[in-house]
């Protein structure tokens, strides 16, 4: 099969490494890929945001699926273009990736489904906004509806905290994303992310995994795309697993069919683990980042003979098989991130010859020279694997310490407490 993969981060060389191993695989390329991904398949120079040449490419090139792994593409509708031209594409559709698009679609979801979540309330003026915020006495979350890269969420410990976060998005600081707000009670938990995969009908568990959010050591510092993860997650045993799928993954894929709108591809689901069960946090249509690179590895069933069975609509009889390993990865990052940093430092040694290890790259480049340089904030994802998760993360922090790049940093404590 030839297939097309979208992306050029982390997640998507995690990807391009699983379907690279797929028997059914002649011809893998990749839109536009990055530097660790050479050797997987052909890198194609069209840019994941370019939605009219990559549809073009599709197209000319026959392409038998095309695998999207960023958020926009689908909120943007690129899955939709495809199916109505007769190419497969492994993700939901415009509609469905609302799920992730707009907090607001997905919290009135669920309320109508009864899936657990905390009370909300959606808002366009300061007014209605303010009084909600006052009625919770500012402990509260401020969101925006519409995607902000992560950023658009604001956790409040005050009122005045959470009256400035109103402003700020009411007044245009994510454009149409943060016309409509959400103020979401504040509830408090430990966090899990749970991963499943679904046709269109039926649901399938995939994994679990957690991932530190804050830059620095003991969560502290600011809030970043990710700085690490363990799979499995420490905290879902399987009875809940199966609270989750029996309360909120089932309803789901069972209430988008018939409501119309159909969910296929994977659904993450972002959950707190509250005194009272499982409540839902959000919903991304898509594999995380760098989730997909601490789950990816553990995967043992061919990647694309589970993603043709959700596109195909044939779930209900399949099997995934994972791996009992763990796996932790540490996201080493350029200096200054989450804030400004320098682009164009050089990275030197960084292959890893150990079986139980992976160097997956985020945000590289080569320059003229040949020379592999860094030109994100997350720049390389380092994945272990072992019998538990004490030997996983020494693995993975074995190979980050023989990684050479003076302009990089890293959490010391990734999957510490596990
Ligand atoms: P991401 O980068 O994970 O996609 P996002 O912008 O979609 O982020 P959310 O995942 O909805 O935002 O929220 C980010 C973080 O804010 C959560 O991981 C959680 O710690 C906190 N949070 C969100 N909603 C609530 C809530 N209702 N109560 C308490 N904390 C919350």
């Amino acid at each position: 099969m030839k297939i097309l993969l979208i992306g050029g981060g982390g997640r998507e060389h995690a990807l391009a490494r699983s379907i690279a191993d797929s028997p059914l695989v002649t011809d893998l390329r990749i839109a536009p890929g990055n530097p660790g991904m050479e050797g997987l398949g052909t890198l194609i120079q069209i840019k994941a945001d370019d939605y009219d040449a990559l549809f073009d490419y599709a197209v000319n090139e026959a392409v038998d699926l095309v695998v999207i792994g960023p958020e926009a593409p689908l909120v943007a509708g690129l899955a939709d273009r495809l199916q109505d031209a007769g190419i497969r594409a492994f993700g939901p559709s415009a509609a469905a990736a609302q799920l992730e698009g707009s907090k607001e679609f997905a919290r009135d979801f669920c309320t109508r489904h009864n899936i657990p979540q905390p009370a909300f309330f959606a808002a366009q003026d300061k007014d209605s906004a303010y009084r909600h915020i006052d009625a919770m006495n500012g402990f509260c979350v401020v969101k925006a509806d519409g995607l902000a890269a992560g950023k658009g969420v604001v956790v409040a410990d005050t009122a005045d905290e959470a009256k400035a976060a109103v402003d700020a998005m009411l007044g245009g600081q994510f454009g149409d994303a943060s016309k409509t707000i959400l103020i979401e009670e504040r509830i408090t938990g430990p966090e899990a992310s749970l991963f499943a995969l679904l046709d269109g009908g039926d649901a399938l568990y995939m994994a679990s995994a957690q991932d530190h959010k804050r830059a620095y050591d003991g969560d502290k510092g600011p809030n970043t795309g990710g700085m690490g993860a363990i799979s499995p997650s420490p905290r879902l045993d399987d009875a809940l697993i199966e609270q989750v799928m029996d309360q909120v993954v089932r309803p789901l894929a069972r209430g988008m069919a018939d409501e119309g709108i159909p969910y296929q591809g994977v659904l993450y689901v972002g959950l707190m683990l509250t005194a009272t069960g499982p409540q839902v946090i959000e919903f991304n249509c898509r594999f995380g980042d760098p989730e997909a690179q601490v789950i990816l590895p553990r995967l043992k069933t061919d990647i694309i003979t589970a993603m043709l069975a959700a596109t195909d609509g044939g779930l209900g009889h399949f099997d995934m098989r994972w791996d009992d390993a763990n796996a932790v990865t540490v996201v080493m990052a350029t200096k200054g991130y989450p804030g400004a940093y320098d682009k164009g430092s050089a990275i030197n040694n960084s292959e890893s010859d150990d079986p139980d290890c992976i160097i997956f790259h985020a945000g590289t480049a080569r320059d003229e020279h040949g020379q592999l340089i860094a030109t994100g904030g997350r720049v390389l994802a380092v994945t272990g694997m072992g019998d538990n998760a004490a030997i996983a993360r020494q693995k993975a922090y074995e190979a980050v310490a023989k990684i050479d790049w003076p302009e990089g940093f890293y959490r010391s404590d990734i999957a510490a407490d596990s």
